[in-house]
């Protein structure tokens, strides 16, 4: 066996459902009086509903969350935190509503207690993210990293199908490419293995019924396991991918990751087998790339980068982008057979070398 380093979570996790109702207790047992509670304008419902538990420990809500963090959006809610002398701030949703906490974290200090909505995994990991003039600044702060999550599968009940199947697939690729990372360990390796499973197994059910309660339970349990594995361990050409092609050319996070995944599994296969093997045993395919290419295609979501608005003219400059800046990647990253693996995911065929 290979030398490694291994650096648990600190966070506590309270996992199951109706889990939502330890909430009070777990305020209470962080000493937490004054609690900013965080959600997106369409989950404000769901956050009151949450906030309705906390009676008396509430400082406020702030539903102004939106997609990657705008510094602008990251000011309002510090200012919010520090006018309501709030203590802590709650995030209710996805990794949107997560990373807003994360920015009041940031500045603060306050702790963030998360109650996730999505299968993103923003919650089990110490990255932030905040969006300024266009331009995505991520980085690593373990103030940041929540010090609860309760992950309880009725409050994604509501997710509707299509971000279901993607955020599903979203999760699927930190596990994905924490198999392969260069700073990997076997620990995050079991996790990343039960955590890509779990979430293949539980998409099936979900197509034919999204409220079917178990199925909802093993995406949750699935997403906390590769949310960890993108918390401990580095990403790759499939992340950097996702990040450089969100930002430039402003397509939704889940969507690019499941148009890209088979194909940056692809582009790494021969490089990193082992990886394949283990990832194919989670699926129960033959071929690692092809079975995930297939599981969105099956439940029905969109393959294609044209589909999701990515501009015919940006394939060339996401290749120059991809290229510049190299990070460790089982395979060295080659400007032409990106662009070859960018036109083939453009046009949502399945992967191929
Ligand atoms: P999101 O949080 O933007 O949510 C998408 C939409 O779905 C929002 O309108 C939200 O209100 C709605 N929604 C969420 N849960 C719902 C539910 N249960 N019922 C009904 N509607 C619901 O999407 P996301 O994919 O969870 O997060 C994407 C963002 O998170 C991106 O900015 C990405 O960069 C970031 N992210 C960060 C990390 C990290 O570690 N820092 C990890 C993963 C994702």
């Amino acid at each position: 066996m290979q030398s490694f380093v291994y650096t648990a979570s600190s966070s506590r996790i309270v996992f199951g459902s109706n889990s939502i109702d330890r909430l009070p207790e777990e305020l209470e047992r962080l000493g937490l009086k004054r609690t900013l509670v965080l959600c997106t304008p369409g989950q404000r419902d769901q956050a009151m509903a949450v906030a309705d538990r906390l009676a008396g420990r509430v400082a406020g809500i702030f539903d102004g969350a939106t997609m990657h963090v705008p510094i602008e959006v990251a000011h309002k809610a510090q200012e919010a935190a520090r006018a309501l002398g709030a203590d802590s701030a709650l995030a209710v949703g996805g990794g949107s509503t997560v990373g807003l906490g994360k920015a009041i974290a940031l500045e603060s200090g306050l702790p963030v207690i998360a109650v996730p909505t999505t299968y993103a995994g923003s919650e089990a990991t110490p990255i932030y993210g905040i969006t300024e003039a266009g331009v995505k600044r991520t980085g690593r702060d373990p103030r940041v990293l929540p010090r609860v999550v309760i992950y309880d599968p009725r409050l994604s009940l509501s997710l509707p199908m299509g971000l279901t199947v993607t955020s599903t697939i979203n999760a699927m690729a930190h596990a994905a490419e924490g198999l392969y990372a260069h700073d990997g360990n076997p620990v995050i390796a079991l996790m990343a293995e039960e955590g890509l499973r779990a979430c293949a197994t539980a998409l099936e059910p979900l197509r034919q019924n999204p409220q079917d309660l178990a199925a909802r339970t093993q995406a949750l349990y699935g997403a906390w396991l590769c949310g960890t594995v993108l918390g401990a361990v580095s990403m790759g050409l499939h992340h950097k991918l996702c990040h450089t092609l969100g930002g430039s050319f402003d397509l939704p996070h889940s969507d690019v990751h499941t148009a890209i995944l088979a194909h940056a599994m692809q582009y790494n296969a021969a490089a990193a087998p082992q990886a394949m093997a283990r990832i194919a045993r989670a699926l129960g395919v033959e071929d690692a790339a092809f079975g995930i290419h297939e599981l969105g295609r099956i439940q029905g979501a969109t393959m294609s980068l044209r589909d999701i608005g990515m501009p015919a003219d940006g394939l060339d400059r996401a290749a120059d982008l991809a290229a510049a800046n190299p990070y460790p990647n089982p395979r060295p990253l080659e400007r032409d057979a990106l662009r070859r693996m960018l036109e083939r995911a453009y046009r949502g065929q399945p992967p191929a070398d």
